[in-house]
């Protein structure tokens, strides 16, 4: 699956075969006998690189990486690197972020195929039907969209700052929020607020099994359950913690309990072991019996390899069209600005 993103730029360079066009990525081997995470280091030195990794990437790449954050803290760093080149090992929206954000830069994400079904489920030309239709209503987007859906959007949350944000608005504002349902429920539930929600959800976070939580929860009665907003209602009732991935983190560091449930993407458990050696953490599982845990599947197409072959080559690199550029600037901005004022 290709992106309409696609580097045009690197259409033309002879280095890059058509197949890795077709593919997405640089499909090609790694030199026999090299140490590949040095030689990252080593090109990222060189190039004047910044590796980016989201906590849901493999342990290996977060340990590698320049800066390791959620979404927010991602487009913070962005925001204020002074890096000729940003790797971003995560999804494709969070390129188009970075992009957006540094225009002279150049962009890369090692995979083209890594997108979100969250973003994916809010496509621009429907969300602008929709917003059309309500004409007096306040547009806010998750960061978890694509850029041509930013576009119509007031300001940009992420799940650190939605709350916030929100709340930074009249009690009796008119508010659209797109595209998590399940977000967009939480926060209308806490804050008493009852926004227009669009009917977006991600492919993770919906699967996680009530049932399977409680059945390890009857296993390890002390452990605290840390559930991310993105997960149904039932499972957010019994959470000791609702937050970001961030939030999360910050909790299972400062809380007391040496047990801890964890619902959100299993690529953050690396993140806490390495910084609470001694707490178990157990991930929650889906609800399909494949796995103990539950990966992005879009964030799992992001290797070592590929990390390797796309700073070597320099693609595949990210490009926003300008005019879309300009538009969804204005909400990432505008979110940006709120956190700084509110100190998130
Ligand atoms: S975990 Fe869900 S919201 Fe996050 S990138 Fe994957 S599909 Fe998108």
């Amino acid at each position: 699956m290709m992106l309409k993103t696609e580097n045009k730029q690197a259409a033309k360079s002879p280095r890059i075969k058509s197949v890795w066009k077709q593919a997405g990525f640089v499909d090609e081997s790694i030199p026999l006998g090299i140490d590949v995470k040095a030689e990252i280091r080593r090109m990222a030195k060189e190039k004047n690189a910044v590796i980016m990794a989201h906590y849901y990437v493999d342990g290996e790449i977060q340990d590698l990486a320049d800066f390791v954050g959620d979404s927010l803290a991602l487009a913070q760093q962005a925001a204020k690197t002074d890096a000729d080149i940003i790797v971003m090992c995560g999804v494709h929206f969070m390129g188009e972020t970075n992009k957006i954000l540094c225009p002279d830069k150049k962009v890369l994400v090692p995979d083209l195929n890594a997108t979100c079904s969250l973003a994916e489920s809010c496509k621009a030309d429907e969300f602008e039907k929709f917003v059309g239709e309500h004409p007096d209503y306040t547009v806010i987007s998750y960061v978890n969209t694509t850029a041509a859906t930013k576009a119509f959007t007031d300001v940009v949350v992420t799940s650190g700052n939605a709350r916030q944000i929100v709340e930074s608005f009249p009690q009796d504002e008119k508010i659209i929020f797109a595209p998590d349902q399940n977000l967009g429920g939480y926060i209308n539930s806490i804050t008493g607020r009852n926004m227009l929600l669009w009917n977006g959800a991600c492919h993770v976070h919906e699967r996680f099994s009530l049932e399977k939580i409680l059945d390890l929860k009857k296993e390890h009665p002390n452990a605290k359950i840390l559930v991310h907003p993105e997960c149904k209602g039932p499972v957010v009732r019994v959470a000791d913690k609702v937050g970001s991935t961030a939030a999360l983190l910050k909790f299972a560091i400062a809380d007391e309990s040496q047990e801890l449930i964890v619902a959100t993407e299993s690529g953050i458990l690396h993140e806490m072991q390495k910084r609470c050696p001694e707490k178990t953490f157990i991930p929650a599982p889906p609800n399909d019996s494949t796995c103990a845990c539950n990966e992005c599947n879009y964030m799992k197409l992001i290797t070592i390899e590929k990390l390797y072959n796309c700073l070597k080559y320099e693609w595949p690199e990210v490009k926003v069209d300008s005019e879309i550029a300009q538009k969804a600037i204005r909400p990432i901005n505008r979110m940006l600005e709120i956190s700084a004022k509110l100190k998130l």
